[in-house]
């Protein structure tokens, strides 16, 4: 069974996944039958019945079991950090509890990472998006631009499904940043990637954290953490503004000149004063979100809190409340 080959410590984050633990454990299990897991649950700060759930399936499994609670919820990004500190073996896994993410892939990635010394992660993609086609796009659209922003790849389509090596979890762990942007994170350590195509499932119970608005949020932050590019827009436009009011400048001097033109009025100089009064506190207000992400970090604030740590290695029985 102590096969090192053979052992995976899957990282599953959950927030309100009641109806889907139970079913993600007995799915994963019945495909990874012949193989040593170390389950290590994230329960962040769900508000229904997950913790219980986890705790049944704590008190009843022969795998060893991890269940980190946390003091309220943190977001996956924090939970995959925590999950990253408590794994135990030579290969982690990163899946959601929600069964999108199919375990059965597990032993294909844990394949190409036994076969192939110089392979460190695995990285499940999907070629073409299943969400609604308005989604989709702008997906790939952030793509593009966040890959021209900044020095590392983003590759579209790629999950943070993922197996990776050792030495890979502790890169990660090196990385103490509040922001985290775990698939910025994933090209920023390195490594040699190898993408496998699969395919995402439906959600089985619940529904998904995300919405329109945190994906932008998400999308701004994630391009924020990893470039300063936005930071330029100022001198961009500062300098354009400058060129053509010169120009402009310039014109107006030659016709009053030449013809006796009058400057022309009001509208010009009401469009002119909104449109330069609301670049000015667009710039101000990006420089305002750099100023605030680095009071953030400044704090240099724990990434979570944990309430509690079980691990059914401690041959501990719960209390089943
Ligand atoms: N999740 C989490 N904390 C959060 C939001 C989500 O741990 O604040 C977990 C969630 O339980 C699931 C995974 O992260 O296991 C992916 O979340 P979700 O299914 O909502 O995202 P999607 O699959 O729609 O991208
Ligand atoms: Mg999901």
């Amino acid at each position: 069974m102590m096969n090192k080959e053979k052992s995976i410590s899957l990282i599953i984050p959950c927030y309100n996944e009641e109806e889907n633990v139970k079913l993600f454990y007995e799915e994963t299990i019945k495909v990874l039958k012949d193989y040593n897991i170390e389950f290590v649950f994230i329960n962040d700060g769900s508000k229904d019945k997950t913790l219980n759930e986890l705790k049944e399936i704590y008190n009843t499994s022969k795998y060893n079991i991890k269940i980190i609670d946390f003091s309220r919820n943190f977001g996956k990004e924090s939970a995959i950090y925590a999950g990253l500190l408590n794994t135990s073996n030579d290969y982690i896994c990163l899946i959601d509890a929600d069964l999108q993410q199919n375990p059965k892939y597990i032993i294909d990635m844990l394949k190409v990472l036994n076969n192939n010394e110089e392979i460190d992660i695995v990285a499940m993609y999907q070629k073409t998006r299943k969400e609604n086609f308005f989604i989709a796009k702008l997906k790939n659209f952030f793509y593009k631009i966040i890959n021209k922003l900044s020095e590392v790849d983003f590759v579209s389509g790629a999950s943070d499904f993922r197996m990776f090596r050792k030495n890979v979890k502790d890169a990660m762990l090196e990385l103490k940043e509040q922001n985290r942007f775990s698939k910025g994170i994933f090209s920023w350590v390195g490594f040699n990637t190898y993408f496998m195509e699969y395919t995402v499932e439906e959600r089985k119970y619940g529904k998904s954290k995300w919405s329109l608005i945190k994906l932008f949020k998400y999308a701004f932050k994630g391009i924020m953490s990893f470039s300063t590019a936005p930071l330029k827009l100022a001198s961009i436009t500062g300098f354009l503004t400058s060129l053509i009011s010169i120009i402009y400048l310039i014109v107006v001097i030659i016709e009053k000149l030449t013809r006796g033109i009058e400057v022309s009025g009001y509208a010009t100089i009401v469009v002119l004063i909104l449109f330069l009064g609301g670049l000015q506190l667009l710039v101000i207000g990006i420089i305002g979100e750099y100023i605030g992400a680095m009071y953030i970090e400044n704090k240099n604030r724990p990434l979570f809190i944990t309430r509690k740590i079980y691990n059914n290695q401690d041959k501990k029985e719960l209390p089943k409340k």
